[in-house]
């Protein structure tokens, strides 16, 4: 038996869930659905989703419920202004202080992204590359510099999925590795420079907005086990 998932908890599955786009733009959260799957009350529920509707990755409509946010043009193009201005400034604290321990972490980062990419997974590749910005602003130590990142690394995988669902990841490949490696020189204009194009690359990346959602299974959204009662069980579509 599972026991029951803490406010913190469930909050960070739905996070993890929209951040790696297994939640797409659109699609309703049900507070007794959520109740149910999380096997919580709803005042609970409700309270994780105005946490997250204030991290705007939730939107609350009166009347209506909650919704994954569905990101327009114009707040993509605010993401991403923000996330130059952002991811700039950590890319030259850490090409300023080049090389160590962090180096290596990173390498092993982009390797796990290229054996992800090799291996066709796209949706671990999705998160991996979402993590690699985020483990950037970790390393400066600046909290202020990774909750941002953190928060502006959602929003950019709710649009991704909101103009191109099928994208793998899209951050396109070999342009982490050369960061890493002008990080790793010191070489402070390169990086920056480096940084520059590559979310120019991720911004054009992302393209129109494709197809309806399907039904939601929220046990394998969520990453629980399957609990759900009821006559005429589905069968189940895929496994493992
Ligand atoms: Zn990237």
């Amino acid at each position: 038996m599972t026991a029951a998932l803490t406010h913190q908890e469930i909050y960070e599955r739905i996070y993890s869930a929209i951040s790696e786009r297994r939640l797409l733009p659109g699609m309703k959260l049900s507070e007794e659905r959520l109740a149910q799957t999380f096997r919580t009350h709803r005042a609970r529920i409700r309270e994780v989703l105005m946490r997250l509707n204030q991290e705007m990755v939730i939107e609350l409509r009166a009347n209506r419920g909650a919704f994954v946010a569905c990101p327009t043009p114009r707040d993509l193009q605010d993401v991403f202004d923000m996330r130059r201005a952002l991811e700039r400034a950590i890319v030259i604290q850490l090409a300023e202080r080049h090389g160590g321990q962090p180096v290596v972490a990173l390498r092993s980062h982009v390797q796990s992204e290229d054996e992800a990419r090799a291996s066709g997974d796209r949706a671990r590749l999705a998160q991996l590359t979402g993590e690699f910005h985020v483990q950037l602003a970790l390393i400066t130590e600046n909290r202020m510099f990774s909750d941002t990142l953190r928060r502006l690394s959602a929003l950019t995988s709710l649009a991704i999925a909101q103009y191109d669902a099928l994208a793998a990841g899209a951050c396109p490949p070999h342009e982490h590795a050369e960061l890493v490696a002008a990080i790793e020189q010191g070489d402070v204009k390169r990086a920056e420079r480096l940084m520059l194009d590559h979310l120019d690359h991720v911004e054009q990346g992302i393209q129109h907005p494709t197809s309806e959602p399907a039904e939601l299974d929220f046990e394998q959204i969520f990453q629980l086990p399957s609990h759900r009662p009821g006559p005429a069980a589905k069968p189940a579509r895929k496994r493992g």
